[in-house]
């Protein structure tokens, strides 16, 4: 899950707020949740291990917002 994946679904509409069950318009603080990884057999490498992002629904008479590391079950296929 990467911030790409995050804005596309956005501007494609495809997270539904909860509340008002109209798209989330935006979203703030992405934190992409990395550690480094040592093997010791000459390689490293930088894991994933997930990231936190802020959504907000930004729609007209709601204040709906979540800061979650679960994000991607928020978005619509
Ligand atoms: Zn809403």
């Amino acid at each position: 899950m990467s911030l790409s994946t995050i804005k596309n679904a956005i501007e494609n509409g495809k997270i539904p707020c909860p509340t008002c069950q109209k798209p989330v318009k935006s979203f703030e603080k992405f934190v992409e949740m990395t550690e480094s990884v040592w093997d010791g057999a000459g390689d490293s490498a930088l894991e994933t291990k997930g990231s936190k992002v802020t959504l907000i629904c930004g729609n007209e008479s709601c204040a709906w917002k979540e800061r979650t590391e679960y994000w991607d079950q928020y978005i619509k296929n």
